[in-house]
Formats: C-alpha cells, structure tokens, sequence
C-alpha cells in the first residue's frame, strides 16, 4: 500500500512547502484540499506566483501522486437550486483542469446533500446530483482525468450515506469510487463498501462507529487489519493534525507488517 496524506493537516501553509514536507517524510501521495486558499480557480489564475508548475514537477521527480479534493463547502450538486448546481459543476469542471495542470490521477467529490427528510425530496436530490455530476463526468472524460465519488458518513442528511445508494450514484454518473474508510466505519457493516468496482483510492481516518470524529487510526473501532490494508492501493490519511498523520503512518507500517502474525 502506498501512504499518503490530505493538505488539510497543513492547511494555510503554502503548497510548495508541503509537497517539500511530504518530499521530506518520504510520502507517496498527497490529496491536496482544494477549499479556502487552494481553491482551483485562485490556483490556476495564480498560476506562475504559487509555482504550480514547479509543485507539479517536483512531485513527479519525487514520485509523489497528487489527488485533488474538489471544494464541497457551500457547494452542492443535488441542491434544488439550479443556480448552485451550476455553479457546483463549474467549480468541479476548474477543479479537473488544475489536475489536468498538476499532472493529478484523480479528483474526489461529494454527491451532495438534502436538507429535507421526504423520500420524493431525496430520490429529485439524487437525480439532480446525478445529472450535474455526469455533466463533470463528460468533461473528465474528454480530459483524460479520473472523477472519482466519495461515499459518506451515515447521517440523513448526506447522499451516499449507505454502500447502496452509494454504489447506485457511482453507476449512474459512471465515475470511479473514493473510499472513505472512517466514513464507512459508521455503516452496520462496513466491508459492505469494499464490494464497490471502480475504486480509484481511499480516505483513511478512525472514529467511535458513531460520529465522522477524523480520530488518529487505530484510536477508534474501524478495522486497520492487514487482510484490508492489503486491498488498498493509495491510502490517503486524513486528519487535522500533521503530527498525527506521521503517527498514524507508523501505525499503518506496523500493521502492513503484521502479515505473518
Ligand atoms: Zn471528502
């Protein structure tokens, strides 16, 4: 399994010094979050200033994989409002041209959200969700870039909160399928989520089974096993904290190396 992390342990800190870090750490991917300061249209109409270019060949020379996280915060591809639909797709669209410019392998998004507990609100949410990803889709294919749809934690409010309506989402847009594994912890029976095709890589973060708590792994109850950790080609850690990201890297080489216990 190769081991990388989310920038969102180095959140504010300039893109170039964490690809340096990661560089430094000896980390074979890095899932930038594309939120706040790294936004994709601020990134590419910043290009030359953020040293894109140079972020992008220091990472092949290194052999660091770059993912991106599209911005999800205050977006939404099921929203009944067509303007913010739109909108979700144009900023998805940038975020598969800064991959195009990165030399990314994949870009992750989330479905989307629906505010209202109806079954006849969900099923229009999924539908809505469904067309403006597959708009994404359609342009990720002209591109040559993998759009790949994360499955979410079990709350009601949340498209794909079950492997289900997760996997039926997938199908439809026809995209590849980012695993979010503390994500799928909350789930009755989380290896359920591992039946998925398609899988372009995974979100590893820990949490109680209960709440997306983004706990160090091993600190909560999802299974970190060697006999799941051999199924996961990119593990991408996920958490707040850089320091716990290196401590969970030890974990997850510790547990990879359990194979004969
Ligand atoms: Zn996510």
């Amino acid at each position: 399994m190769k081991i990388g992390f989310s920038s969102l342990a180095l959140f504010m800190k300039p893109l170039d010094k964490i690809f340096q870090i990661a560089k430094k750490d000896g980390f074979a991917g890095i899932e930038i979050l594309c939120e706040g300061p790294y936004w994709p249209r601020y990134l590419i109409n910043n290009r030359k200033k953020l040293k894109i270019d140079e972020i992008a060949d220091l990472a092949k020379s290194c052999n660091i994989e770059i993912f991106l996280h599209a911005p999800t915060i205050d977006l939404n591809p099921a929203s009944m409002n067509k303007g913010i639909r739109d909108e979700t797709e144009k900023q998805t669209i940038e975020t598969l041209n800064l991959a195009d410019i990165l030399n990314a392998e994949a870009i992750t998004t989330h479905p989307g959200m629906v505010h209202r507990r109806e079954r006849r609100i969900r099923d229009l949410a999924i539908e809505y969700s469904i067309e403006t990803l597959k708009n994404c889709q359609d342009y990720a294919d002209d591109i040559g870039i993998t759009l790949s749809i994360e499955n979410m934690p079990k709350k009601f409010s949340y498209l794909a909160n079950c492997p289900v309506e997760h996997k039926m989402i997938v199908e439809n847009v026809g995209s590849s399928a980012t695993i979010d594994w503390g994500h799928a912890n909350t789930y009755k029976n989380p290896l359920d989520i591992l039946k998925t095709h398609n899988i372009a890589y995974f979100h590893l973060n820990d949490n109680n089974g209960l709440k997306d708590q983004h706990l160090l792994l091993g600190e909560g109850t999802s299974n970190f096993n060697y006999e799941i950790l051999k199924c996961i080609d990119m593990g991408i850690i996920e958490l707040n904290s850089y320091e716990d990201v290196l401590k969970s890297k030890k974990f997850l080489i510790t547990q990879l190396g359990s194979e004969n216990k």
